[in-house]
């Protein structure tokens, strides 16, 4: 399996540091507002690896973090007049809700930023007592970055070029720094903000740091993958790199990766330029797991435009293959042989080949596009051979072969029929009447159909109630 590393701007092949496990991190959303679809993106990107790593025997620890502490989550707080954590609670549910809509698994931990002060300030005394930060007259501590001699091997900046270049990263109290391109681990508390007592000022962290610190002590002080979206190469994981390695001595990760833009009209798309989709608002179009498809049809290395017309084609895509198992399906409730007939064993072993097509492209750094290919020839060799003189055998294979690759992508492709509300009356009348027989086997037997369906239900005063989960 090769990944492309932005450290060595390379495919490489992968190998773990701990045989047959995976530690992988993923820098997750500031929580201030719905997700948009350009933060999903490497949601539904590194989900996918997760899911084909997993698919290929690896064990992964899946972090991924929630920023709860941030100037934008502070300052809609002060709108609403409400305490920052009112905000991030109401906004992490929010996006859990929209990870599980696109099918994204949750992680192992998702870490919340408010949780780790302590480690935080434990790294960067460490940070200070090893010369690598300092603590200006105003109280704000920073990190001394020309110490740390490979600053900008991720980035591939060069010190000097950066410079030059750097009065826009200059921030309020940057006047104390000992150097331009030195950066905020600490920082003193303004009014109304909320903030920690340390031993420099009472304060809040700067933003990097909070990666470093859920990293070390979710992962370790050296970890196989972490990854986010291409603009977080620099400065965040720049400074990640400078100060986990500063601090434990210890090469931080092997392996960099990150997703390109989602682009709308060719601009990123983003909060703060306003040209943004929320989930939510696709949601109300789209059957979200369309937006993944969409989202798994580019290359996760490639800028991706989103335009009507792609998510339609996406629609179409997504589509073929959702009802290619539906006519399976349908071929399997009325077929009458049960084994393999003659030739279906060689039209089976015909069938592998594109699961193994599948898994050179997603092999070769996460071909996911092309992997999707391999699913569609494989849906055209189904729809080919699979007929009303197919065997149980020979469908349930094809069927189970198109949706063991559809899962790794996260794609859910076989429709639950809906139960309308006069079958789900109905199945709460019998349920009653088993009750008042003592039948409760059957009883507890309905509740349970109906809860695989996703129907509760509640037994209160008034009677029987149901809602669709
Ligand atoms: P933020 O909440 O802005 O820190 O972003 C959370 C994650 O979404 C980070 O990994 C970003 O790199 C990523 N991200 C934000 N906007 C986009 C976009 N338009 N396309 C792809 N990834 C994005
Ligand atoms: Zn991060």
């Amino acid at each position: 399996m090769k990944i492309y590393n932005t450290l060595s701007k390379k495919k490489e092949e992968f190998i773990p540091i701990e045989e047959g496990k995976v530690r992988m991190y993923v820098c997750g959303p500031t929580v201030y507002n719905l997700i948009h679809i350009g933060n999903a993106r490497p949601m539904i990107v590194f989900d996918t690896v997760r899911r084909y790593m997993e698919h290929k025997g690896y064990d992964v620890n899946y972090v991924s973090n929630f920023t709860d502490v941030d100037d934008k989550i502070i300052k809609k707080a002060m709108e609403e007049g409400v305490d920052a954590s009112v905000i991030s609670k109401r906004y992490i549910e929010e996006c859990k809700k929209d990870m599980a809509a696109m099918n994204v698994k949750p992680a192992t931990t998702h870490p919340l930023a408010t949780n780790e002060i302590g480690g935080m300030l434990d790294m960067i005394e460490t940070l200070v007592e090893k010369g690598y930060a300092y603590k200006a007259e105003d109280g704000t501590v920073y990190f001394r970055t020309r110490n740390f001699k490979e600053y900008g091997k991720l980035s591939h900046k060069n010190l000097d070029d950066l410079q030059g270049g750097n009065r826009s990263l200059l921030v309020s109290g940057a006047d104390q720094k000992e150097d331009s391109l030195d950066f905020v681990l600490w920082k003193p508390k303004k009014d109304g903000e909320p903030y920690w007592e340390s031993p420099w000022c009472n304060g809040r962290p700067g933003w990097h740091i909070e990666c470093s610190v859920m990293s070390k002590k979710y992962l370790g002080d050296e970890i196989d993958i972490h990854a986010g979206g291409e603009d977080l190469v620099f400065p965040h994981h720049e400074n990640e790199i400078a100060q986990s390695e500063a601090a434990n001595g210890k090469t931080f990760s092997r392996y960099w990766m990150h997703n390109a833009f989602l682009n709308i009209d060719n601009r990123k798309m983003s909060k703060s330029a306003g040209n943004f989709f929320t989930v939510r608002d696709i949601s109300e179009k789209y059957d979200l797991q369309i937006l993944r498809f969409f989202m798994l049809s580019a290359h996760y290395r490639s800028p991706l435009n989103f335009s009507a017309e792609l998510m339609e084609a996406a629609k179409n895509g997504y589509e073929r293959i959702v009802t290619s198992v539906g006519n399976l399906n349908y071929l399997l409730e009325n077929a009458s042989a049960e084994e393999l007939k003659d030739g279906e064993s060689a039209l089976l072993e015909e069938a592998g080949g594109f699961a193994s097509r599948f898994d050179e492209a997603m092999d070769d750094d996460f071909n996911t596009a092309d992997a999707i290919a391999a699913i569609f020839e494989l849906v055209k060799f189904a729809n080919t051979h699979a007929g009303q003189e197919s065997s149980k055998a020979f469908l349930k294979a094809l069927k189970e072969e198109i949706m063991e690759l559809s899962d790794i992508c996260g794609l859910i492709v076989e429709k639950q029929e809906e139960l309308l509300d006069a079958d789900i009356e109905a199945l709460i009348a019998e349920r009653q009447a088993a009750r008042k027989e003592k039948n409760f086997a059957r009883a507890d037997e309905i509740r349970k159909e109906l809860l695989d369906k996703g129907i509760v239900l509640e037994d209160t005063r008034e009677g029987v109630k149901w809602k669709r989960a």
